[in-house]
């Protein structure tokens, strides 16, 4: 793969992809095809995921229309109650959201929310964007399935701009109007089989969806770029293990896809030695970073390989928010390659994140080196890396996947 078709295919894929769309389905046959293309047979490998129609969604507060996008899987209802700013969520401060319509700041998380319910919250307003902008973007939300565990009140996101007006104006009532229907939709992973030597495999992954606002160029194109190159890499040159590759649809919805092949393929996963995730490649800025969920071990090979190699990098230890950790969680070793651009340089989950934050010659770089770690894997002797998940990983997969809440 050279620069002229990396930036072809971020060219052919910059269209919003969310989780379960029709474009969703538009780029996982795009990146069949392009596997088609190299002589290699992908399958496209659908999965159930809760999907939403909004019919209405209003927000009027003190008399006044304010634009917002209703909570996707929120539930469909009225709601009309004295609004509270909450800039602080413990249980002091959560006294006052009882029978209100809560704003709050940054993400309604699993153990938020139930908080909030608990302490009597009827509905809630969340913000996103930047007042710096020039845009007024509104992010489409969804209430997630392990957010709301079925217990829904309305929700409806705004811009910040709008949530600072209101705190400033000291706005004091909130009507959310929102009505939706709710029913079963369809994502879908993109999985390729490359069969080695042995029986046991490496498996590859990277997610190719996108938030609302974005074609999620950097976000995950990158990462999907660098798997069709490893699989293009690997198509003529040997490796011992087996390989996998999966093109996972729905991560920006919660690691569904990931959930859904670690699910249905549990039982082949006992065969897999190694996940390799790619989240984010390529950016002119940033350091490339290497999160490993398994042993410690790991990070010093990885970080000995780019010593011997002479690049530049940053291993450690840790859960990182993307689809390795599904498989890690069923007892795979993991790791995610990533470059991780300066907020100031390249933002994601928003318009701006497009080929324009990008170097071919950079993905070309990172590809490089991920491809010289997977070919070590691929084709050592027995693949060194311990099956066994260590305490600290395990404990942080249950926070991660809110088994256990962590004590802040
Ligand atoms: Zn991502």
């Amino acid at each position: 793969m050279d620069a002229n078709e990396i930036m072809k295919i971020f060219a052919d894929t910059a269209y919003v992809r969310t989780g379960g769309s029709d474009e969703e389905l538009r780029c996982a046959q795009y990146l069949a095809e392009r596997c088609a293309g190299m002589g290699l047979t992908a399958a496209i490998e659908p999965f159930p995921v809760e999907m939403a129609a909004v019919r209405k969604e209003r927000l009027t507060v003190d008399g006044r229309e304010v634009p917002g996008l209703g909570y996707l899987c929120s539930g469909s209802g009225t709601v009309d109650a004295p609004l509270v700013y909450l800039p602080n969520t413990d249980a002091c401060a959560r006294e006052a959201c009882r029978d209100k319509i809560a704003l709050i700041d940054g993400r309604m998380g699993h153990w938020l929310y139930q908080d909030l319910l608990d302490s009597g919250m009827v509905g809630f307003i969340t913000y996103d964007g930047d007042t710096h902008y020039a845009d007024r973007d509104i992010d489409r939300r969804e209430l997630r399935d392990f957010v709301s565990l079925g217990k829904k009140v309305p929700g409806m996101n705004i811009n910040v701009k709008d949530a600072v007006e209101l705190v400033r104006a000291g706005a004091s009532h909130a009507r959310i109007e929102l009505e939706q229907d709710e029913y079963e939709g369809q994502s879908r992973n993109v999985v390729l089989d490359m069969p080695g030597q042995r029986e046991e495999f490496i498996l590859f992954t990277a997610h190719y969806d996108s938030t609302s606002l974005s074609v999620g160029t950097y976000d995950n194109m990158t990462g999907s770029v660098g798997l069709l190159a490893l699989a293009e890499h690997f198509a003529s040159h040997p490796h011992r293990y087996g390989l996998r590759f999966v093109w996972c649809g729905s991560e920006e919805r919660g690691l569904l896809g990931s959930k859904a092949y670690a699910a249905a393929h549990e039982q082949e996963l006992a065969k897999c030695v190694l996940n390799i995730n790619l989240d984010m490649i390529g950016s002119v800025m940033g350091k490339f970073i290497a999160c490993v969920t398994g042993e410690e071990k790991l990070v010093h090979y990885i970080e000995y390989m780019a010593a011997e190699l002479g690049w530049g990098m940053e291993p450690r230890q840790g859960v990182y928010s993307s689809d390795s950790t599904p498989i890690a969680d069923k007892g795979v070793p993991a790791v995610s390659f990533a470059r991780l651009a300066p907020h100031s340089a390249a933002t994601i989950h928003d318009r701006y994140d497009t080929a324009q934050v990008l170097l071919a010659e950079r993905m070309l770089d990172d590809i490089g080196f991920i491809t010289a770690f997977a070919d070590r894997m691929a084709n050592a002797a027995r693949c060194p890396v311990g099956r066994e998940m260590p305490e600290n990983m395990k404990e942080k997969l249950d926070y991660y996947l809110l088994r256990k809440r962590e004590k802040k």
